[in-house]
């Protein structure tokens, strides 16, 4: 997924701003690469046409590239798409909270109780498995063993009493040794059968659970999203379980499953160990599918920093080329506001290779600026040509800022550089793509 995206944002190098026409083909990226993920295509569809609308209605924000603003905006539409917020799981406010864990066979249930347990045992919870997978004796073992692994009690009735049944009398011994969580295991299926779904309820009814949660295998793709919406209308669940996110799983099931079944994905495995179960991140996922690093934060710290208000000023300053010295020195403040250069520069992917003396000289170099600009009288700050056209004055304030002429001087020279640049800049605005300016 991640080289897919990559390409798309590739293909926005060196444009100044989002428009209809130059996402069509990142767009069309994005679509691919999330179809190869095997995301379901109406999820797709709502995603790519989602992304497109905000993309062209973004406008400029000064400092961020159009690429980076449009790896913001899939990033928080994934987070949207992948459920927002983090989902907690419930607890019940008196006596055990019961999870009840259901899921075809081989997906990680067994495995998932243990797991479970050890995660809140970690919060200081108390926890207790139940056993309630009867149709084969190796289940029951193979629960006790991984009880005793993460040494947490294990109620058993071997396989000759009913799931329901096992499920009562194991909440009533948890209840009897003031229990906290009381996690219960049964059977699956390799498909989805009525006999599984009509145990299934009874054991719920038996319970009441507080969550019901559905393990799912993330390798099953967009399947994933279909049988949380199976189990979901069936017997009525909480929310997923997603294991097996270690493997070669493209991550469509992380990205459907709450869009498709409007549930959502509580935790995530992703390993064979009993720490490897987590809580699911939507923005982390967001951030590892699309791998920028965290070009996410700097675009985000460049949109508090830079306000409407300064972007609607600079604008009508670069349209009538006024741009002077007072601005120059918002300029560096906005930069220095997202803190040093250097974390700056760090932030930007691809910029990994500055050495630590180049990152020294550019943050030295934006001290000189300030001083040198503070030094200038008011009227000189927003009529540069004074300065270019008296070297008396640019003595002045190389003395007063402890700076040497040369230096002003090219302070100077840089000043109008920029005027010439963003009359260029003007050139191509007046010429229709104007762009609008964004909150
Ligand atoms: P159940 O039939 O649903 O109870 O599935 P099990 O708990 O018995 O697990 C089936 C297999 O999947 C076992 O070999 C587990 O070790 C393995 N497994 C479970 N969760 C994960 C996971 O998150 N990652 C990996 N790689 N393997 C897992
Ligand atoms: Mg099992």
């Amino acid at each position: 997924l991640t080289s897919g995206l990559e390409t798309a944002w590739n293909k926005l190098k060196g444009e100044e701003v989002l428009s209809k026409e130059n996402i069509v083909e990142p767009m069309r990226d994005i679509r691919r690469a999330l179809l190869e993920a095997d995301v379901s295509l109406p999820v797709v569809r709502r995603f790519v046409q989602s992304v497109s609308d905000q993309a062209v209605g973004v406008g400029v924000i000064r400092g961020v590239k159009p690429d980076q603003q449009l790896v913001k905006i899939v990033h928080d539409e994934l987070v949207q798409l992948m459920g927002g917020e983090v989902s907690e799981l419930v607890f019940a406010k008196s006596g055990p909270t019961v999870i009840l864990l259901a899921g075809l066979q081989g997906v990680g249930k067994t495995t998932v109780c243990a797991k479970l347990a050890n995660y809140l045992k970690k919060q200081g919870k108390s926890c207790m498995l139940v056993a309630g997978d009867v149709y084969r004796p190796a289940a029951i073992d193979q629960l006790s063993i991984l009880g005793k692994q993460v040494d947490v009690p294990v109620y058993t009735a071997g396989t000759d009493v009913k799931p329901s049944e096992i499920a009562k009398q194991g909440l009533e011994e948890a209840k009897k040794k003031k229990i906290d969580v009381v996690i219960v295991d049964t059977a699956g299926r390799l498909q989805i059968d009525k006999t599984m779904m009509d145990e299934l309820k009874e054991v719920k009814r038996a319970l009441n659970p507080t969550e019901v949660l559905l393990v799912v295998d993330a390798m099953t793709g967009q399947e994933a999203a279909a049988l949380v919406t199976t189990f979901n209308l069936e017997i009525g669940i909480t929310g997923a379980i997603l294991t097996k996110l270690d493997g070669d799983s493209r991550g469509g099931a992380a990205l459907s499953v709450k869009e498709v079944s409007g549930k959502p994905i509580k935790l995530v495995g992703r390993g064979e160990r009993m720490e490897d179960l987590e809580p699911f991140y939507p923005d982390r996922m967001a951030g590892r599918i699309l791998g920028m690093g965290d070009v996410l934060s700097f675009v985000e710290k460049a949109q508090e920093v830079m306000r409407k208000e300064d972007a609607e000023e600079l604008q009508k300053k670069i349209m009538s080329a006024k741009f002077d010295f007072n601005d120059f020195l918002k300029q560096t403040r906005t930069v220095a506001k997202m803190g040093s250069v250097s974390r700056v520069i760090g932030m930007i992917p691809g910029m990994g290779k500055v050495t630590p003396s180049q990152i020294r000289d550019a943050e030295k170099n934006l001290q000189n600026m300030e001083a040198m600009i503070e030094a200038m009288t008011p009227e000189e700050r927003e009529k540069p040509e004074l300065l270019a056209e008296s070297p008396v004055r640019r003595k002045r304030v190389a003395v007063d800022s402890g700076k040497t002429e040369q230096q002003v001087s090219q302070l100077v020279a840089q000043l109008f550089q920029m005027r010439v640049r963003m009359k260029n800049l003007m050139g191509v605005m007046e010429s229709g793509s104007l762009p609008t300016l964004s909150n």
